[in-house]
């Protein structure tokens, strides 16, 4: 059985980050740190309008010698966003991590964004997974499984 994106996503916190795209890049900096995180949904207007990742700063920010307080994140941002739909198979999200090389994709259900599920959230679901599986082939083999 195939799982989908949208069992890590019932599986996490259900808040998702977010920033204006007329907000500096020190100030998204800040917001991914204090976080913990290394991406941030860029909307205006309750309008989904791009991503913004740690690697933005340093590919688009760094590279340029730009000035975090003054560079907006609508400025660095990536606008063409790939998504997921909420029943895309974790193989299907692992797949599309590999093909654009990057690590984001936001959910969305019709218009509805529902969240956004990173690769290590996938590596994560995937090791848990293993390691329940180990622990009931264990048991099977031990013969401590009954039907
Ligand atoms: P990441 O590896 O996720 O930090 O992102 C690498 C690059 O891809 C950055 O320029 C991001 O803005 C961009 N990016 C990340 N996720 C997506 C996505 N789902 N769709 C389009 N671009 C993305």
């Amino acid at each position: 059985m195939s799982f989908t994106v949208e069992q890590i996503l019932k599986n996490k916190s259900n808040i998702i980050h977010s920033v204006a795209s007329t907000e500096t890049v020190q100030n998204a900096a800040i917001k991914m740190a204090e976080n913990g995180i290394g991406a941030l949904l860029v909307i205006d207007n309750k309008q989904l309008i791009g991503i913004f990742t740690e690697r933005d700063i340093v590919n688009k920010l760094f590279k340029n010698c730009l000035d975090p307080c003054t560079a907006t994140v609508g400025e660095l941002m990536t606008q063409n966003l790939i998504f997921a739909k909420p029943t895309t198979t974790i193989e299907e999200a692992m797949a599309t991590f590999t093909q654009y090389r990057f690590r984001h994709l936001p959910v969305i259900d019709g218009n509805r964004l529902l969240g956004v599920v990173s690769s290590g959230d996938v590596t994560k679901w995937l090791l848990s997974n293993q390691q329940q599986e180990i622990s009931y082939l264990a048991e099977y083999i031990r013969g401590e499984t009954y039907y």
